[in-house]
């Protein structure tokens, strides 16, 4: 496609999915513009590769395209208006928390995989941004991260718009590395660190005010039956969310009232909002490509601007732990009806072996061994090779986001293993 300029009429959307070989850059001639809530300035150019995005403009716009799309096309069916409404309840209770130096919105943002959850997080975010607040975004979709890669729960104060260029800015990210991508291989692991990411971010909203009315935005699985929906209601206790918002779904949407108000919590308010048709489903396989790219862009940056550092030691200087069982806690490999007698939150040193090729390591801030369970990660390596003998003893080869010592001891391990990401 060459340069072109096209005219989207007022509350109308420009749905366009670019491949990641592919770019196509956006200019903003005249109206306004926005991406997941995010403004286009006016004779500014946006470029998208790898994407699927859509750019919605209130009042009408005329847009400058240069570039590749694989899809694009125009709708007038978009869920904004019912998403500028929950905005405007959220500003209001922004703004008395304010004046009473209070508590604001904490929102938590529920529906199956593909609903649109990330997309509604981003979007009323960059809305609160806009009105000078500073929310923080919590995310708990261990599956797929937006903060930090897969499997982990990490919380940000937001304070620049999310872009789709640069996403998340990351100054001070709050990360627990659960290290695996589904609840089911430590649920209890997944639930004390949810209960230890409320206490501290509790902590932080008691120190400041602003952050304290700013209120949160909680994204979360897309697993909203059995286990997945247990964990919905328990992290709705542990982080005291008030606003629950329904992604499509009628049934949640009415479990969750129900349950909600059997708990005797009319203080939270459950609401439904449709699904926006511009949702793109994605593929089993997609969704690992995808958990692979996260791990790639944590260490080269995106765009690709980051200098990861490859480091051979010997196996007896690193300190890796799990907790639980690690893989062999699974319940689907226990006989049917039998607990496991493992301890969930028991730390386990691990002995440095060929199993450990390829795996993505949480560096701790933990001072000590038993620290590990309740303190947050630094960031992450990757171990890239391991050549060590039956004794245990010899190199390990690892990846890190740059050079030098590592900034903790202790390093964690969970099932999280990616082939091939560079
Ligand atoms: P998950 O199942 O991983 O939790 P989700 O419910 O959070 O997914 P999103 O990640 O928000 O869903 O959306 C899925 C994909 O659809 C994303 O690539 C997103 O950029 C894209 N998308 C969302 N809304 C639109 C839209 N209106 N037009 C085009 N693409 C969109």
């Amino acid at each position: 496609m060459t340069l072109r300029e096209l005219s989207l009429a007022k509350q109308h959307e420009l749905r366009v999915e670019v491949l990641p070989d592919k770019k196509l850059t956006v200019g903003l001639r005249r109206g306004d513009a926005e991406i997941f809530g995010a403004q286009i300035g006016l004779g500014e150019k946006v470029t998208i590769h790898g994407q699927k995005i859509a750019i919605f403009t209130y009042g009408g716009c005329l847009l400058e395209l240069d570039g590749d799309a694989e899809v694009m096309y125009t709708s007038e069916e978009t869920p904004m208006e019912a998403y500028i409404n929950v905005h405007n309840v959220f500003e209001n209770q922004r703004t008395k928390a304010q004046s009473n130096g209070g508590q604001g919105p904490r929102v938590m943002v529920v529906g199956p995989t593909d609903s649109g959850k990330s997309t509604l997080c981003r979007i009323l975010i960059n809305y609160a941004l806009r009105l000078g607040w500073s929310p923080t975004f919590v995310d708990l979709d261990i599956g797929q991260g937006s903060i930090a890669p897969p499997g982990t729960i990490a919380a940000t104060p937001v304070q620049l718009p999310v872009t789709v260029e640069d996403g998340y800015p990351l100054d001070v990210p709050l990360v627990f590395y659960f290290g695996h991508t589904t609840p089911v291989q430590n649920a209890n692991l997944y639930k004390f660190q949810v209960e230890r990411m409320a206490t501290l971010l509790d902590r932080r909203a008691n120190r400041h005010p602003t952050v304290a009315a700013s209120g949160m935005l909680v994204n979360t699985m897309g697993w909203v039956e059995g286990l997945g929906y247990e964990l919905i209601l328990h992290a709705i206790k542990a982080l005291k969310v008030d606003n629950v918002l329904v992604v499509g779904q009628e049934r949640l949407h009415s479990q969750l009232e129900s349950d909600l108000r059997q708990a005797r919590n009319p203080r939270i308010q459950v609401l439904r909002l449709p699904k926006s048709g511009g949702v793109v489903t994605r593929s089993p396989e997609t969704r690992r490509a995808d958990r692979a790219s996260r791990v790639r862009d944590y260490f080269y940056g995106v765009p690709r601007t980051l200098m990861p550092h490859s480091e051979t030691i010997q196996s007896t200087e690193l300190n890796i732990y799990r907790v639980g069982g690690g893989r062999q806690a699974q319940s689907s490999i226990r006989p049917a009806g039998t607990a496991s007698l493992m301890n969930p939150l028991k730390i386990t040193p691990v002995r440095v072996g060929n199993e450990i090729s390829n795996c993505l390591l949480g560096v701790s801030h933990a001072r000590t061994a038993e620290e590990i369970l309740s303190v947050s990660v630094a960031g992450f390596i990757f171990i890239q090779r391991v050549d060590v003998r039956d004794d245990g003893e010899g190199t390990v080869t690892y990846l890190a986001p740059g050079p030098g010592s590592l900034p903790g001891r202790y390093l964690l391990l969970g099932s999280i293993e990616i082939l091939n990401f560079t």
